[in-house]
């Protein structure tokens, strides 16, 4: 392939063109790659080369938690930058030292202890090592309507069809049923008690459960109260850690500061990214419990990255979780998660083809459906890794047309705007929802 010069003066297509050509696409067929140029972000609107502005009500990738105006987040990495860009994860920094100690203080009962990456993946990779070397086992049971990220180890513990053209993966991962009240045979209840039945049968030999709390990518499907509690009581039975996985669940989504809390349950192990710097900063973090921190302090934590704890992003995680206490985004998140649950309870009313909606806090799904009575799916699981639009694609696209960005995987819409967000906006994004619900009516 010819190298392509870049112009000094880019004209609109030549950016994307250009970028289409020399950059990879993700998750995706590359001739059906067409990368969008964004110019500017503001708020939680964002505005693309060719002057049209959007609301940003999936915070692209269910990340931009502070929205794209946090000022406070962006000059301290500026300032950090400018005092130290780089130091070895053998040297620290005051932010390193600070956001360990705050993420302590969040996180429930006794996390305590952060190793810290880049990624989600990364994070999760951490978290299976972790549970291995502590336990001495080597299986990690992990669900089917689950994403835990792309690289090898979290790819294998990945249950959505994103996983399987890199099967056989690592060995020693299993999946689980889901807690999927509207498209499964199988009752949430019933579903766990089906985990504690393959750990019966897998012996002693399973380092650990991992879950999302509320799955993300999967459909928002959030389980019954009771279910990850007793989840956490069959993990532990069987003498094997619970692992949630707060990539997406995490930092405010669902209206309390994690996944976990809403069900009141402390995870032996949690992973975080996204929300941590509310995306100003890539950054991942593994916070483990102080009986599995203290096991290494007498067994080598065999793992580590150049980026460990780079300074820019954990300046960026300490400003962003400031943030969310000084602006109260917390408790905020809950407040105009009770009013956009009500906005999309009368779209259901509204558009047959609303199946089912469900979600907390600003973390909501809607669930598009072929026929609500037979409940058929738009597409099927396995569209994540062919090729081609579907409806709920179209849907989409036509709410984009009427101003709102919102993300969709397979059949449902996935509505996590920024935790900023006001009612007006809200009501605008809704609107152009609803444009969008015409197409699968
Ligand atoms: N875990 C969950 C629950 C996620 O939703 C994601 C990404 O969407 C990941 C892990 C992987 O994170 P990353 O894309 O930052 O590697």
């Amino acid at each position: 392939m010819a190298k392509r010069e870049y112009p000094a003066e880019p004209s609109l297509n030549e950016v994307e063109e250009t970028d289409k050509e020399h950059v990879f696409g993700t998750w995706s067929f590359q001739k059906e790659v067409s990368p969008t140029e964004v110019v500017d972000a503001d708020g939680v609107r964002f505005t693309t080369a060719d002057g049209e502005e959007y609301i940003d009500f999936s915070s692209q990738l269910m990340c931009s938690n502070l929205g794209h105006s946090a000022d406070k987040v962006s000059e301290a990495v500026a300032e950090q930058v400018r005092e130290a860009a780089y130091v070895a994860p053998n040297y620290t920094t005051e932010a390193r030292a600070k956001l360990g100690a705050k993420l302590a203080e969040v996180t429930p009962g006794d996390l305590s202890k952060t190793f810290f990456s880049t990624s989600g993946t990364e994070a999760v990779e951490a978290a299976i090592k972790i549970a291995r070397f502590y336990t001495g086992k080597q299986k990690i049971i992990s669900r089917y309507r689950s994403y835990h990220g792309a690289t090898y180890g979290s790819i294998s513990v990945t249950g959505d069809p994103r996983r399987l053209k890199s099967e056989p993966g690592i060995p020693g991962t299993i999946k689980a049923p889901d807690p999927y009240a509207y498209g499964s045979t199988l009752d949430p209840m019933e579903s766990v008690e089906y985990i504690d039945e393959m750990l019966e049968l897998e012996g002693d030999t399973v380092a650990a459960i991992l879950v999302e709390p509320i799955v993300g990518s999967n459909g928002i499907l959030v389980p019954p109260e009771e279910y990850l509690p007793r989840l956490k009581e069959i993990a532990h039975d069987h003498g094997a850690l619970l692992i949630c996985d707060e990539v997406m669940s995490g930092f405010g989504r669902t209206g309390e500061w994690f996944g976990s809390d809403v069900f009141d349950v402390e995870p032996d192990i949690m992973t975080m990214a996204k929300g941590l710097t509310g995306a100003y900063q890539p950054l991942g973090a593994t916070i483990v419990n102080s009986e599995i921190a203290d096991h290494f302090e007498e067994n080598m934590l065999c793992h580590g990255h150049t980026y460990a704890g780079h300074p820019a992003a954990v300046a960026a995680g300490l400003a962003t979780l400031e943030t969310y206490q000084e602006e109260n985004l917390i408790e905020r998140a809950n407040e105009m998660g009770e009013y956009l649950s009500e906005h999309i309870d009368e779209l259901a009313e509204k558009h047959p083809s609303v199946g089912d909606t469900r979600g907390v806090g600003l973390f909501r799904g809607i669930e598009l459906t072929k026929d609500p009575e037979e409940r058929v799916p738009f597409g099927k699981r396995e569209d994540k890794i062919s090729s081609g639009s579907t409806v709920v694609d179209e849907v989409t696209t036509t709410a984009k047309e009427h101003g709102a960005y919102v993300a969709n995987m397979i059949n449902t819409l996935i509505i996590a705007p920024p935790l900023t967000i006001t009612e007006d906006e809200i009501d605008e994004a809704i609107k152009a929802i609803d444009a969008g619900l015409k197409v699968s009516d």
